[in-house]
């Protein structure tokens, strides 16, 4: 359990030095004994994330491989299938887990390139499209003023912070429900937007969304392709844009997560 703000950990040493005289040294240990639960927390959660798709792997296989003369060609093709899926599942996974490193471990972004929101925001509207598939009627909102925005920033970075918050609204709203993508600028900043009528967060759920693994319902993340780590991503990605996130949500209605850049981020293309 992490230490509550009054449970401090001192680490207290007697250190001799010349003449027979000893000294006491005591350091405050609170904070690295937090670090380290957390660490030891972030490695049982990846490996539980890891092992349970690999044993469907092998187990799959393993039917496979000792049914290969009697099994029928379906299930064959069905099991492989299933092992596949899986398999696409882990390197989803490593791929986030990589990202998430490079953002928390990495050099500073390249944060000067010149992202045109225009362009940015239409791609990450047609991917929503392709991963909804039809099943939701998707908008997206530019603003007349803003069509000639450019965000000073990485491009890759913010569009996968982007396509992560699209990404969800698709796969935390039933088939049939609406998703906005918007973009709003003044002369104080500009916000991207999304607002979905799905299913909702609870307020008590909703000031951990970013922790690394957090979700409201593991079955539905994981039915749906999620890692739990998308939030933790996109929560990075914006503090390094000097950005922030604003997140607002109802059980049963829907969510509306934001992205707002101070002005200093913004210029117009000429
Ligand atoms: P995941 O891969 O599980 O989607 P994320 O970090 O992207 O991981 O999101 C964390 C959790 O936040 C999700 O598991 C889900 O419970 C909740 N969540 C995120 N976006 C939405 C949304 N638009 N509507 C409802 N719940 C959401």
């Amino acid at each position: 359990p992490s230490p509550r703000r009054t449970d401090r950990r001192l680490l207290v040493q007697i250190v001799p030095f010349g003449g027979g005289q000893k000294m006491l040294i005591s350091r405050d240990i609170t904070q690295l004994e937090k670090l380290e639960t957390m660490r030891q927390d972030f490695i049982a959660n990846v490996s539980h994330e890891l092992r349970t798709p690999l044993t469907v792997v092998s187990g799959f296989v393993e039917t496979v491989a000792d049914g290969l003369d009697d099994l029928p060609r379906e299930d064959v093709e069905r099991f492989l299938n299933l092992a596949l899926e899986q398999s696409t599942r882990m390197q989803r996974l490593i791929e986030d887990l990589l990202t998430l490193s490079a953002l928390e471990t990495g050099a500073p972004a390249p944060h000067e390139e010149r992202v045109d929101v225009g362009d940015l925001l239409r791609t990450i509207a047609q991917e929503a499209e392709l991963l909804s598939n039809g099943r939701h009627a998707i908008t997206l909102d530019l603003h007349d003023d803003a069509r000639a925005d450019i965000l000073l920033g990485s491009q890759k970075e913010l569009h996968s912070a982007f396509a992560n918050l699209a990404s969800n609204a698709v796969r935390y709203t039933p088939a049939g429900g609406s998703i906005a993508l918007a973009w709003r600028s003044d002369d104080d900043g500009g916000e991207f937007s999304v607002t979905d009528d799905g299913i909702g967060i609870d307020a008590r759920n909703i000031s951990r969304l970013t922790e690394r693994f957090f979700r409201v319902d593991k079955g539905r993340s994981r039915e749906t392709g999620g890692t739990g780590l998308g939030l933790a991503i996109v929560k990075h990605i914006v503090s390094r844009h000097q950005a922030e996130l604003c997140i607002d949500s109802a059980p049963g209605k829907g969510s509306r997560f934001a992205v707002r850049f101070p002005a200093t981020r913004l210029t117009r293309r000429p």
